[in-house]
C-alpha cells in the first residue's frame, strides 16, 4: 500500500469511528454504502486504465492480486469489475480513444482481440495493433 492509500485508509477509519451516534448497525450500513462507492471508483479507474491501453495483468497488479493455485490475477480482476449485461457473459465497457466507440471488453480469457473487444469501429488502429500483438505472441490458434 502506498502512502496516499495508507493515509486515505487512516482517514476513513477515523471517519467511521466517528459514526457512533447510530451504533454498530449505523456503522455497518455506512460501511456497506462505502463498499459500493469504492467498487464504483475501482470500475471508473479500471475503465480509464483500459482506455489508456493498460492490460488486465497491469490492472490486477495494481489491485494487489497475486497468482494462486486456481486463479489467474488478470481473470480475477476482470471478474471483480465486469458486469453481466444480460447476455450471460461478463463484460466491461470502456470508450476507445482511437475510434471513439464504446468497446465491450470480454476479458483476458476471451481470446482473439476481435472476440475479446467488441464494438471498435471498422479500421480502428488500436484493435489492429491488438490483433497484430496477439497473432505475433503465439497465442493465435
Ligand atoms: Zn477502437
Amino acid at each position: 500500500m502506498n502512502d496516499q492509500a495508507a493515509d486515505a485508509r487512516y482517514q476513513l477509519g477515523r471517519a467511521v469511528s466517528g459514526m457512533t451516534g447510530g451504533g454498530p448497525l449505523a456503522v455497518l450500513g455506512a460501511l456497506t454504502s462505502l463498499r459500493g462507492a469504492a467498487l464504483q471508483m475501482e470500475r471508473d479507474a479500471a475503465r480509464l486504465a483500459r482506455q489508456n491501453r493498460r492490460s488486465w495483468d497491469e490492472i490486477a497488479q495494481a489491485m494487489g492480486l497475486a497468482p494462486g493455485p486456481a486463479r489467474h490475477p488478470a481473470a480475477e480482476a476482470f471478474s471483480r469489475l465486469a458486469s453481466d449485461l444480460g447476455d450471460d457473459r461478463l463484460s466491461f465497457g470502456w470508450p476507445c480513444r482511437e475510434c471513439g466507440k464504446v468497446v465491450l471488453d470480454y476479458g483476458p480469457g476471451a481470446g482473439h482481440p476481435a472476440d475479446a473487444e467488441r464494438g471498435h469501429a471498422e479500421g480502428c488502429t488500436r484493435l489492429a495493433a491488438a490483433v497484430r500483438a496477439y497473432e505475433g505472441s503465439g497465442d493465435a490458434s
